[in-house]
C-alpha cells in the first residue's frame, strides 16, 4: 500500500456532502497534510440541516441548525488546518436530485481554479448515504471533465480497506495514511461538531480515552 496522497504537490481538495464528513471520516489525514504545509480546500455540498441530531439535550431546531453546523464546520476547519471552505448551498438530503450537469460544472470550476494535487471524495457506490454517493459521482465526473490528472481518491470507512480484495481492489490501489500524530487535532474537530458528536459519549471522555477510539490509519482508494 502506498502511504502518500500528494507526492511533491501541496494542494488538496476535498469534496464532501455534510459538515462533519471531513472530520469523522478523514480528519487525521487533513490535519496531517495541513501540518506539513499543504493548502487544503474543503467543499461541503450542504450545511447538514436535515440531520436528526439536534444537540444533547436538543438545543437546535430546523431553522437554527444550518447556521450552527456551518459555524461548527468553520471551527473544525481551524482545528484541522483546512485553509479554504466553500459551500455549494444545496439543501441537505437533496444532492441526488440536483441536475447533474449543473453540479458537475460547479465542481469542475473549482478543480480548474485550484489545480489540486489530489482530490478526495466519496465513492459513488459505497459512499453510504445518498448525498455522499451523489456528490462523489459528480466530483468524479467533474474531475474527468477537467482533465486533471493528479489523482482522485475515494475515502473509505474505518478499516474496510485494510482488506481491499473484498471490494474488488488490490493493495496497490489503496493509500494508507498513518494519522497517529494527529489524534489531538482530530479530537478537537470532533468536539467542534458538537451538535452531532454530543450524543457519542466517548468523544467527551478524557482526551486519552477518547483518542483510544481512533484508528491509527485512514485509508483511501485511487480512482
Ligand atoms: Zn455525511
Amino acid at each position: 500500500m502506498k502511504e502518500d496522497l500528494l507526492g511533491a504537490g501541496n494542494k488538496l481538495l476535498a469534496v464532501f456532502a455534510h459538515p462533519d464528513d471531513e472530520t469523522f471520516i478523514c480528519g487525521g489525514t487533513l490535519a496531517k497534510y495541513a501540518a506539513a504545509g499543504a493548502e487544503i480546500t474543503l467543499i461541503s455540498a450542504t450545511r447538514g440541516e436535515m440531520g436528526r441530531r439536534m444537540g444533547n439535550p436538543p438545543y437546535l431546531n430546523r431553522e437554527t441548525i444550518a447556521a450552527a453546523r456551518e459555524e461548527e464546520l468553520r471551527e473544525a476547519c481551524r482545528h484541522l488546518g483546512v485553509a479554504h471552505l466553500h459551500f455549494l448551498d444545496i439543501r441537505d438530503k437533496t444532492v441526488e436530485f440536483i441536475e447533474e450537469a449543473e453540479l458537475t460544472a460547479r465542481i469542475e470550476t473549482y478543480i480548474r481554479e485550484i489545480e489540486p494535487d489530489a482530490v478526495l471524495t466519496f465513492h459513488e457506490q459505497w459512499g453510504g448515504h445518498p448525498d455522499h454517493c451523489a456528490i462523489g459521482r459528480a466530483t468524479r465526473i467533474a474531475y474527468e471533465q477537467s482533465g486533471c490528472q493528479s489523482g482522485l481518491y475515494y475515502i473509505s470507512y474505518g478499516n474496510m480497506m485494510a482488506a481491499p480484495e473484498r471490494y474488488g481492489y488490490t493493495r496497490n490501489d489503496v493509500v494508507k495514511i498513518d494519522v497517529s500524530g494527529q489524534f489531538q487535532a482530530k479530537l478537537a474537530a470532533f468536539r467542534a461538531h458538537r451538535c452531532q458528536s454530543e450524543l457519542d459519549a466517548w468523544v467527551w471522555l478524557p482526551d486519552a480515552e477518547a483518542i483510544a477510539q481512533f484508528g491509527k490509519h485512514e485509508y483511501f482508494v485511487r480512482h
